[in-house]
């Protein structure tokens, strides 16, 4: 039977910095079920991503206090008012962090077109937010498209058990590349050799990372895929080869700052004096201008990636909508361990439904 209530998080303000507090966010739990209009369709939300990017969103004051917090979501079609989707397909939107939402179709999100109708044959529909989504281009873009790493070259990336990161490193090792992943707890390095065939993990809490990076790269960093800036950028910075390419995917370490300094600029003059003197590239990277040219060519690699084992994706799968103001803050703090997401209701192409 469907269910006639919603649940949903809005947005209380427009947060000033830090880390998200319970506060800056409004639980609802009575908002009526829409029909579908013409053309569009009412969805139920199997999973929800959490993604920093979301808390840089809001700090910046691009999503209205009182909004439906934003998020990629897969969902299950309830409804269908468009004749090229049925009830129960299963279609990547962004229901946002709310328990069903109406999609229409063709709508353009940050570069992407939504909805996106998902084979369950083909993959878990959950690596529709991960590695076979907006992530997983992420990773191949900053990578493969503006790195183009040569076999034998030395790749570091930081965060390298999150949802971008595991992407990366594995790629790299499918290109030749000697990989070097940065993570901070132990078990989280563990996992990046082990299960991602990393060639080394190195910890950004051990004290030293400046020394660990250099025993790790004894030739020196080609490639560094950034994503949390700070610390571990500086330690980078040391290391890096003449001629090295960097992309600039992301900082978070530094999305919670409140001294009102724009990040990319801190982070930029922290480098200037490096990237003049080793001659280095810096790519800044916003995955909405790779979708139209290489998402194509990077889903069919994806997928046949993960049908042959090459790329395995860690999900840290959390229950419950009314959890997400919580989980989200611990992804911010490092406290989640791989992809994060939202279990929001249950997935019926898993076999334990
Ligand atoms: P992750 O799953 O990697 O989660 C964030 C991770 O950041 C944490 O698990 C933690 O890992 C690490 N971290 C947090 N604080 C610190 C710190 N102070 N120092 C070092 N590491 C820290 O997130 P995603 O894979 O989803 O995103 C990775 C990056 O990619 C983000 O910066 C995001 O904004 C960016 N991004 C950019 C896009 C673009 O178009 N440019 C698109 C999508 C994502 P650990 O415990 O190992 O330290």
């Amino acid at each position: 039977m469907l269910e006639t209530t919603n649940q949903q998080w809005n947005l209380a303000h427009t947060p000033s910095g830090g880390l998200p507090s319970p506060t800056d966010f409004l639980w609802s739990e009575e908002q009526p079920i829409p029909d579908p209009g013409p053309g569009q369709l009412l969805s139920r939300t199997v999973y929800l991503s959490l993604d920093p990017y979301q808390w840089g969103r809001r700090c910046r004051g691009e999503e209205r206090p009182g909004e439906v917090c934003h998020g990629r979501t897969v969902s299950q079609v309830l409804k269908s008012r468009n004749p090229d989707y049925a009830e129960g397909d299963f279609i990547f939107n962004t229901n946002g962090w709310s328990g069903h939402g109406l999609t229409g179709v063709g709508v353009s999100v940050f570069g992407y077109m939504f909805p996106r109708k998902l084979d369950p044959g083909l993959a878990p529909i959950s690596n529709a937010v991960g590695a076979l989504g907006m992530l997983g281009l992420t990773a191949y873009s900053g990578l493969v498209v503006q790195c183009r790493p040569q076999p034998g070259e030395t790749v570091v990336v930081s965060a390298a058990s999150g949802g971008v990161g595991q992407v990366v490193g594995q790629i790299a090792k499918i290109l030749g590349c000697r990989v070097i992943g940065v993570a901070g707890r132990l078990e989280k390095c563990t996992f990046v050799t082990r299960e991602l065939g990393f060639d080394a993990c190195v910890s950004h809490l051990s004290g030293d990372l400046k020394r660990d990076l250099r025993d790790a790269c004894p030739d020196g960093i080609d490639i560094y895929f950034e994503n949390v800036g700070g610390e571990t950028f500086k330690a980078v910075l040391q290391h890096l080869n003449k001629r090295a390419r960097i992309t600039r995917c992301g900082l978070v370490s530094q999305y919670s700052n409140i001294d009102g300094r724009d990040p990319t600029e801190v982070w930029f003059q922290a480098g200037q004096s490096t990237f003049e003197r080793q001659k280095c590239k810096v790519f800044p990277l916003a995955v909405r201008n790779f979708v139209t040219e290489h998402q194509g060519s990077f889903l069919d690699s994806m997928a046949e990636w993960l049908k042959d084992g090459l790329v395995s994706y860690r999900e840290d799968i959390r229950d419950g909508l009314e959890n997400t103001p919580k989980v989200f803050r611990e992804m911010l703090e490092g406290r989640n361990f791989g992809k994060t997401l939202i279990q929001v209701s249950p997935d019926p192409t898993r076999e334990d439904y």
